[in-house]
């Protein structure tokens, strides 16, 4: 196996003469020939387990694929969706040849992809064909003439317009024709299990306060001027802070908040210094926040073993959130 060296930026002028292929469907006409999959060498035995394996190593949500005949409704669970295309908006599933939905889809017809909730693993078995007694029967609203399954985080209605041949597995693109999302946290699937997002980072906060106020009476008092960083990410995080007046903006990759008075900030990584800052803070508008330092902490919790046990309980409970 080569290593190869680390890839360059692609040099493509916006609106040069380089651009995709008129008809790149058409590659996928062709059948390409069986090739031999190389496998890491630290990877033992069956090598087809050893292939789904690595797949399994990228994280998804988890849908169930619905379509309907006459009066009858048809659901399966998929993991293989992604979206394909803002405009014309396009979204893309991988059906497995040896499933029931497949002999449902067809060019033209419509399906629905029902994007599941954290809660909704009873769900994702039943449609998976893993059925249990504890979970109730799924009820469908009808939408452009297709089932969605109620009370899923996120709905689409796509018309088939292209399919194609992927292997052991068909793949059908839809044209979306219906979409909506509500609040929640979506179901994960990844290595083979379902996982969900940490629903609440909160760590000190959730002592309660006979054990948090003497920790923090060991803090000093800090004030910001509005836009001054008060942590900024990579750095080390030896210091958890309160805020005691004011608001602090927090800038995390992906995700922007504000956090107000009797909020703590740095809890986390207070705990794991060696990991940095994870998110860059800035006080939005003047701020007083109290600053305990990693030392003072620990000398806190050497005093006080109630909190320190009461802290391994908050963080047991977040790894039983994601078991
Ligand atoms: P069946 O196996 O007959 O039906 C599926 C199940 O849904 C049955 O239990 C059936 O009772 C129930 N069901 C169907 N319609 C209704 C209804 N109207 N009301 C109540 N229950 C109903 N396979 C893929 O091809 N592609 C994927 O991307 C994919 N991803 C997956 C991701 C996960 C997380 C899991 C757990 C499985 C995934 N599978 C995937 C496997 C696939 O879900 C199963 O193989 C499924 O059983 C295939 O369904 P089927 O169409 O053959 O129908």
């Amino acid at each position: 196996m080569e290593t190869p060296s680390a890839p360059q930026e692609f040099e493509v002028a916006i609106g040069s003469a380089i651009a995709a292929p008129e008809a790149f469907g058409a590659s996928f006409e062709a059948i390409p020939e069986a090739g031999a999959l190389e496998l890491g060498t630290d990877l033992e035995g069956d090598p087809a387990v050893a292939f789904r394996r690595t797949l399994g190593m990228f994280a998804t949500g988890v849908t169930v694929l619905t379509a309907r005949v006459a009066e009858q409704v048809h659901g399966m669970t998929a993991n293989a969706f992604m979206s394909v295309s803002l405009r014309p908006p396009l979204v893309l599933v991988s059906i497995d040849g040896r499933a029931k939905m497949g002999a449902l889809m067809h060019e033209g017809t419509r399906f629905g992809v029902s994007v599941l909730e954290a809660g909704q693993t009873g769900l994702s078995d039943r449609f998976a064909g893993r059925i249990s007694d504890d979970v109730p029967e799924p009820t469908f609203e009808i939408v452009h003439e297709t089932p969605l399954v109620e009370g899923a985080l996120a709905h689409l209605v796509a018309r088939i317009v292209r399919s194609y041949w992927g292997g052991d597995h068909s793949l059908f693109l839809g044209q979306v024709e219906f979409a909506r999302y509500g609040e929640g946290r979506p179901l994960l699937f990844h290595g083979g299990r379902y996982e969900r997002l940490i629903e609440d980072p909160r760590v000190f906060s959730r002592l309660p306060s006979e054990l948090l106020d003497p920790i923090l009476a060991l803090g000093s008092e800090r004030s910001y001027d509005d836009g001054e960083t008060i942590m900024r990410a990579g750095e080390p995080g030896d210091e958890l802070m309160v805020v005691l007046d004011g608001t602090v903006r927090v800038r995390r990759p992906g995700r922007d908040f504000t956090l107000g008075a009797g909020e703590l900030i740095g809890e986390i990584e207070v705990l794991d210094p060696s990991g940095g800052r994870m998110a860059d803070i800035t006080a939005a508008g003047p701020v007083r926040c109290l600053a305990v330092s990693r030392e003072s902490l620990l000398t806190a919790l050497e005093a006080d073993p109630r909190a320190a046990i009461a802290l391994i309980e908050v963080l047991a409970a977040r790894f039983r959130e994601t078991a």
